[in-house]
Order: C-alpha cells, then structure tokens, then sequence
C-alpha cells in the first residue's frame, strides 16, 4: 500500500484501472483503460475471441428479434427493390455511402437513409433524451 497504482503494461499512472488476476510472483496486475482496450481487441482475433463475440451476437439476436427481423426484411426490400437506398443523406443532404436508421422496428420499411456522423448524431440525442 502507498505505492502508486500504475498499468502493469504501459506504466501509466492515469486511472480507471482495471483489476486483473495476480502473476506467478504475487504481484497484482492493473491495466489501465487503453491496454485493456487493446487487450480485447487482441483476443478478439483470437479463436476463443471470436467463439464468445459470435455466441454474444447470437445472444443479442435471441433478446432482440424484432430488431433482427427489422433488419432482415430491410435487405429483402433492398434485393427485391422495394426500397431503394439512398446516396444521399436524408438529414444533411451530404452525397455519400448512406446507412439506415430504424424509425420503428415494427415497420421496417420506415427508415431513414443517413451518413454516418448524422447517424451518430441520431442515436446521441436519442440516448440523452432518456428519462
Ligand atoms: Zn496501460
Ligand atoms: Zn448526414
Ligand atoms: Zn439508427
């Protein structure tokens, strides 16, 4: 105790830091925000990685089927050519690779075609507005 807390991979002495198991000599491990960051990265490309990031999307599909199905039958649409996907921005107008924003998930062919930054700006508001 007294000793200052520093990442036990790049030394950083700046927090959040995360807890991690202890190594053969006894000494507590720490890591600071940003080796953890590339630390999940890391195991993401590895075997195990990827076997949990799937069985997490498979989990996240089960809780959300309506969300899913949304998306599913969006790019039924867009095959068949009941909808036709913008190349420009429905907010700011901007010409470029426009995604989708879902305005309701029980209609699916109510979205929006959007840029990425009004995307961004979208679900932002949406999320500070909760109550
Ligand atoms: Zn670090
Ligand atoms: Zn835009
Ligand atoms: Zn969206």
């Amino acid at each position: 105790m007294g000793k200052k807390m520093h990442c036990s991979h790049c030394k950083t002495t700046i927090g959040p830091f995360l807890k991690y198991a202890k190594n053969k000599y006894g000494e507590q491990y720490y890591y600071c925000r940003e080796c953890q960051k590339e630390r999940t990265r890391e195991y993401g490309k590895t075997k195990n990685g990827r076997k949990n990031k799937l069985k997490a999307t498979i989990k996240y599909n089960k809780k959300n089927p309506s969300k899913v199905n949304a998306w599913k039958r969006k790019y039924y649409y867009v095959k068949t050519g009941k909808i036709i996907p913008a190349d420009n921005c429905e907010v700011c107008g901007v010409k470029i690779k426009t995604e989708t924003h879902h305005l309701e998930y029980k209609s699916p062919a109510n979205i929006l075609w959007v840029c990425r930054a009004c995307h961004k700006n979208i679900h932002k508001t949406k999320t500070s507005r909760k109550r």
